[in-house]
């Protein structure tokens, strides 16, 4: 019997077109699993509200953003408001991702800001950490961790700690076809679990970085792996349900 119940979180990034996505719950319907894990997707920011709408009427999928701005409102154009996420009754925000620490340059310091910000309206954080390839080679993967962990939990109110997810994705992993083993990954997340800023038995811990059907057994085998944060494999409906239902078979 496992102490947390496995997340399988589909990150879509910047795909799915309409077409694509009624195709995806078609199939998903038609697949009629008991799921006995938690089915997340984060479409791009323009789909949630229609995303929210389906996964309504299908009943088993529930929607969150893959950002969102440290302000409320005001004049932050393109920006993602967490206001208007909690409006539309969005559930999770993945902050932290890879892609917009390096591509946008969002360092520790603007994520926790972002953190906070999103907490004030109780939703929930997937925040996202790992190391890149040179720090593993050098033997630093714990420090990058411990200093990710650090800074963008910085005042964290405990009494919504059962608000955090933490997503430990070693970017050299991330779309890359190159999984971490398994006991890379539970090494990183027992540390992880460590460094949490309060009791951290209740907190799920994700793994992501090229999940697909045929590995995420071996990652789910192990007690601090509570599930996946998945990019590509997320995109076919036949290779996520094939992934909720290996997480239902460990729940
Ligand atoms: C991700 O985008 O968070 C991710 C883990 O992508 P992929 O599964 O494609 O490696």
């Amino acid at each position: 019997m496992r102490k947390r119940e496995i997340h399988i979180v589909g990150n879509w990034k910047m795909n799915q077109t309409l077409h694509e996505i009624s195709q995806f719950f078609v199939e998903m319907t038609k697949m009629k699993m008991e799921l006995k894990c938690k089915a997340w997707i984060a479409p791009q920011a323009i789909h949630i509200p229609i995303l929210k709408e389906i996964a309504f009427t299908t009943g088993t999928i529930q929607i969150g953003a893959q950002n969102c701005c440290e302000h409320d409102s005001g004049a932050f154009t393109g920006e993602i408001s967490p206001l208007a996420l909690a409006d539309l009754g969005v559930e999770f925000v993945i902050i932290g991702h890879s892609e917009r620490r390096t591509i946008y340059k969002e360092d520790n310091e603007l994520l926790n800001k972002k953190i906070l910000k999103a907490l004030s309206h109780d939703l929930k954080i997937i925040y996202c950490v790992g190391e890149a390839l040179e720090e593993r080679e050098a033997n630093l993967t714990n420090n990058v961790l411990e200093k990710q962990l650090r800074e963008g939990l910085a005042n964290f109110p405990v009494e919504k700690s059962h608000l955090l997810i933490i997503a430990y994705e070693p970017v050299w992993a991330i779309g890359t076809g190159k999984t971490a083993s398994a006991e890379q990954a539970e090494d990183a997340h027992a540390f992880i679990r460590s460094c949490l800023p309060h009791d951290s038995e209740e907190t799920i811990i994700l793994y992501g970085g090229s999940v697909k059907p045929d590995n995420i057994d071996s990652l789910l085998r192990k007690p601090n792996i509570d599930g996946a944060l998945v990019g590509g494999a997320s995109l076919k409906a036949s290779d996520f349900r094939q992934l909720c239902s290996s997480a239902s078979i460990a729940m």
